[in-house]
Order: structure tokens, then sequence, then C-alpha cells
């Protein structure tokens, strides 16, 4: 079965006739192919690029396949057609191929410090065991290994960096040799320094990142991913730990407060920002509009600059391909252009995943 669909392809800005043939895109004419749009806005797939599907409302584990799939086809029918799982204590990569499934771009388990992170989430190291554990859980992902950068340190009331930065590094170099990416999770301001300089290829979260920091980051390419829907969050995270960490939970405020700030920086520097909900745990599957209007409204990144982030840009970035001859056949339709209303965003007319019409 071929699909034909026409409307303005963006980001060409073209009004297009594309045929869809099996998980194909071509421009050539198909005969007998069923028009499912005309008219409207064309976008390749949407990505959330910092989500968790092997992680259950609440924090805990997935317990199966089933329960994981779940999780993505909620993300899949808000439009998102590629995801990068930043950190699954549950391993799945039965789910890479799955039809039904948004691509996938999996970091294994996070690398975290012994109870420096959420219960039964990370592999937890001492410093010594770090790199060789980059390399174990770059074999369990396809491209990407996560660190965690920082937490709070129980014995001094405050974020602290995990590892030293010359164990940081030797991660980070770890990662590279395997032939993967590293994210790195980052919150406070001296674990996300290190983590720049070590050379890590994407910031999580950044929440600590300064000035001098964007235009590092500018310099090298390093991506960040605000996730700005987690960092909403961190009034109850203070609240609950105020009374044991009140210097703490000022410092998670402060950094809330600054963060629109620091997006915003990073944006004008230059970073390569991309859209990331951090869904799994204590967020919502779904929620990649709310993350992208977020974005434009908090941060001021202008509606063409988010629809990069969240669709072609995301896609290049994580290796999948967008609305070219022979490209992957996953696509977004709006009712209205979304560079003059982003807030369509939240309401796809068509998508279609690997050639197949969802809705
Ligand atoms: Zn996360």
């Amino acid at each position: 079965m071929a699909w034909h669909v026409r409307g303005v392809v963006l980001p060409d800005d073209e009004e297009r006739d594309l045929w869809l043939v099996g998980d194909r895109v071509t421009f050539e004419p198909v005969a007998g192919a069923e028009t499912i749009a005309d008219g409207g806005w064309i976008l390749p797939g949407l990505v959330d690029a910092h989500c968790h599907i092997g992680i259950v409302r609440g924090g805990a584990p997935v317990g199966s396949l089933e329960q994981a799939r779940e999780l993505a086809i909620v993300d899949r029918d808000a439009g998102v057609l590629a995801i990068r799982d930043a950190g699954s204590p549950y391993p799945y990569p039965e789910l890479d191929d799955d039809p039904d499934l948004p691509r996938l771009a999996r970091a294994g388990r996070h690398i975290a410090p012994p109870r420096r992170y959420l219960r039964d989430i990370g592999v937890e190291v001492p410093a010594a065991e770090v790199a060789a554990t980059v390399a174990a859980q770059a074999r369990a992902g396809n491209g990407w290994v996560k660190l965690v950068g920082d937490w709070i340190d129980r014995g001094v009331g405050d974020l602290a960096p995990a590892w030293d930065a010359a164990t940081m590094t030797a991660a980070v170099e770890a990662a590279h040799r395997a032939g993967v990416r590293a994210a790195v999770h980052t919150f406070s301001e001296e674990a996300v320094a290190i983590m720049v300089r070590a050379g890590v290829d994407s910031v999580e979260h950044g929440t600590g990142l300064g000035l001098d920091l964007v235009d590092e980051m500018a310099r090298r390419g390093t991506a960040l991913v605000p996730t700005m829907i987690n960092i909403q969050t961190f009034g109850r995270i203070a609240d609950q730990a105020r009374e044991k960490f009140p210097g703490y939970a000022d410092h998670m405020l402060a950094l809330r407060d600054g963060f629109p700030d620091v997006v915003r920086a990073a944006y004008e520097a230059g970073v390569p920002i991309y859209v990331g909900t951090d869904a799994g745990g204590g967020i919502d599957h779904g929620l990649a509009a709310d993350e992208m209007l977020l974005l434009h409204e908090r941060a001021g990144m202008s509606p063409p600059d988010v629809l990069a982030a969240a669709s072609w840009g995301g896609r290049a970035w994580l290796g999948f391909g967008g609305l070219t001859e022979g490209g992957p056949a996953d696509l977004v339709v709006y009712p209205e252009d979304p560079r003059r209303d982003l807030r369509v965003v939240r309401a796809p007319s068509r998508v279609v995943l690997r050639g197949r019409p969802l809705r």
C-alpha cells in the first residue's frame, strides 16, 4: 500500500507532493496511492531527545517489555516518532526495530556513584570502575551512555559532583573509545563545568550553566537538552528536602528560577538545543508539545528554531533521517502553520510512522 500526502514541507517551506512506499519517502508519483493529507504543514516526525521508557510513573523500573512499549506509544501518539532514552534500568534492545514504536536511540543504565542517585535506577560504581562501566553500558545501549554528573551529597547537604574531573574525563574518553556519545545529567554549577571541559556530547538539564560555559559549549558543539518541564518540578523536590537539607533546597530553587535565562543565553550563544521532556519517573509521557512551548515562551527560542530542535534538527543529531528522497517515512501534519502559532503542535492532524498512518 502506498500513501500520498501534499502540503507545505518544512523546513524547505515548499508545497510538495510526497509518496510513502513502505518505510520510504519518494517525490516520484506512485500510481494508485491513496491521499491521506491534502493541505497543511508537513514536518519530519518529532523527537523526544530525553525521556525514559524503562521507568514507570513513580520511579520504579518497568517490569516488562510490554510496559516499556506502552510508554513509548504514548509519545508516539503525540507525534514523537524518535526517542533518545537517556538511561534505562530495564534492557529492551528487542524494541529497536518494533514497527509500532518510535525509532530508538538508547543509553544503557545510568552510571552513578554509590548511593548518590535514584534507587534501583543506575549502575552505582566507585571512581576506579567508572571507565570500565562506561564501556559495558556502551554495549548495552545503541549509541549513547548516560553519566550522572551530580546529585545531592547528604554529607555536604548540597549538590556535589559525582566524581573528580580526571574520572569524568576518563569516562567521556571511554565512551568515545567505545564508539558512542556521552550524555550527562547535571544540575549544579560545579559539575557542568567539569563535564563540558571533559568533552561530553550533551548536557542534560544544565541548570548550573554560566555565560562563559555556554560560549564554550557553542565552540565545542556540545548540545543542551534543557528538559524545562523537569526543572519546573524543582519546587516539589526542594519542599521534600527542606527540613533535612535547607541549603540544597535553596540551591534547587535558585537554579529553577535562573533557568529560563540560562537556556536563553545558550540559545543566543548558538548552543545546539534539543527538545526533551524527561518523561518517566516523575513526568508523564506525551508532553513534547509542552516542552516546545516552554522553550519558546520561557527561553525565547523562535518557533522555527523550536521546530528544528523538535523535528529535523533533533533527527539529524540522533542519526535519523528527514523527508528526503529515500528517507524514512515518519511525518506529522498540522492544519495550520506552526511557525506562525506554535500552539498547533499540540494537535497534529496526521501522524505517519514508518510509512503507516496512525491518525
Ligand atoms: Zn532523565
